[in-house]
């Protein structure tokens, strides 16, 4: 560290040389996040120094962020919501399982020592799905998949045993975009008294606003949780997820007595929290309602559907026809022609795991333009690629 401070102007010179580096999200195609609303940015610099960790003392913030959780609970279809806002989906998912572990704890009184519990998950997971497995010290067993990348329910119903704590499915898979048989797991979740977390971390600013989607939420009566990021199609700016819980009953396995604060128990898992995105994301959402956010995945669905055309022109497939802004191409060498992309044509694109297919998540950021210069870049690597 320096000894005496520098100059405003030199940080921001240094700030500036730091910002050329990064990646404007213009050609970005890999990404889940995108440029925040104008909306979302005035009310995060507005409440800049808005603690949550410590919500006595902001309750104007506090109504935010429970007015958050009333909303997201209408278009979830529960009255009864119970939550908070997180740091993103990996910090839902980890409290998600917490809750679920310590329920199971609380109501079976199981020996820790002499039994490991498991959590059933689609093999498509997140990988946070692994921190979990770490951090909580229990085995996560990954479901088969079918063919367009949904769980299989008889595969999930056959890893259940005694010690499961519980089950996940996925509304909007990060690697497919893909929706699990939620109603079917939902069922096997009441016929096997378990708990159902529902991963809906990209889905859920996505499938409310589509015309037609399958079941997903709180009128299922298996599912007890939800996470949802507004920082990814919700338009709010970074972190902003939300983990909410059919009710208080859930969210109450998660309390933990707090010290020295102005509130004297705590849910979280962070201790320290920003109230400046639950202004963002209570900003965004009551700015677009529910019109807003149709137009916004109205068009980045048309835009799906128009590259998907774009490439079935050049010879190229769709893995699995797109049910949400997740397009994944089946593409000779993907792994190659990612790098190629990137290096020759400066276009961020992934790949995903297992299949190998070229990914691309349509995001707001993007137009019906930069599509088409895409595709071409795209045709010349493939070309490039069979030349080599
Ligand atoms: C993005 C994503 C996550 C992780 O969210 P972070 O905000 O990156 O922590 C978890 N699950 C799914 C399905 C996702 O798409």
């Amino acid at each position: 560290m320096n000894e005496t401070g520098v100059s405003e102007e030199e940080i921001f010179s240094l700030l500036n040389n730091a910002k050329k580096k990064d990646f404007t999200y213009q050609r970005v195609l890999s990404s889940m996040c995108t440029y925040p609303h104008e909306i979302a940015v005035k009310a995060h610099m507005q409440f800049i120094e808005s603690n949550m960790g410590d919500f006595g003392l902001f309750k104007g913030t506090h109504d935010m962020e429970k007015e958050i959780l009333l909303m997201l609970g209408s278009i979830y279809n529960c009255n009864s919501v119970e939550g908070y806002l997180t740091t993103g989906g990996t910090e839902s998912n980890i409290q998600a399982i917490r809750a679920m572990r310590n329920f199971s704890r609380d109501k079976r009184s199981y020996d820790s020592s002499k039994v490991r519990p498991n959590i059933v998950v689609p093999a498509s997971a997140h990988f946070s799905f692994d921190k979990i497995s770490d951090i909580l010290d229990i085995d996560v067993r990954k479901a088969d998949l079918d063919y367009e990348m949904r769980v299989s329910v008889q595969s999930m119903e056959s890893l259940i045993d005694e010690n499961t704590l519980g089950l996940v499915a996925i509304a909007g898979s990060t690697e497919f975009g893909q929706i699990d048989p939620i109603e079917k797991i939902s069922d096997l979740a009441v016929s096997h008294s378990l708990p159902l977390h529902i991963d809906a971390a990209f889905g859920g600013f996505v499938l409310p606003f589509l015309s037609t989607h399958p079941k997903f939420d709180f009128s299922l009566p298996g599912i007890t949780s939800i996470a949802v990021d507004p920082h990814k199609m919700g338009l709010s700016t970074i972190p902003s997820g939300v983990l909410l819980f059919r009710n208080f009953e859930y969210l109450n396995h998660l309390r933990v007595h707090a010290p020295y604060l102005t509130v004297d128990t705590q849910y979280t898992l962070t201790g320290t929290r920003s109230g400046a995105a639950v202004a963002a994301t209570y900003a965004v959402m009551k700015f677009l309602g529910k019109e807003g956010y149709t137009k916004v995945v109205d068009k980045c669905m048309d835009l799906t559907r128009y590259l998907v055309k774009k490439v079935q022109e050049i010879g190229i497939q769709p893995f699995i026809d797109p049910v949400m802004n997740v397009v994944t191409l089946d593409v000779p060498h993907p792994t190659a022609l990612r790098a190629r992309l990137s290096r020759e044509y400066n276009w961020q694109v992934s790949i995903t795991q297992d299949p190998k297919a070229l990914r691309l998540v349509i995001m707001p950021h993007l137009d019906a333009e930069i599509i088409d210069c895409f595709v071409d870049d795209l045709k010349e690597a493939l070309k490039d690629l069979e030349k080599n």
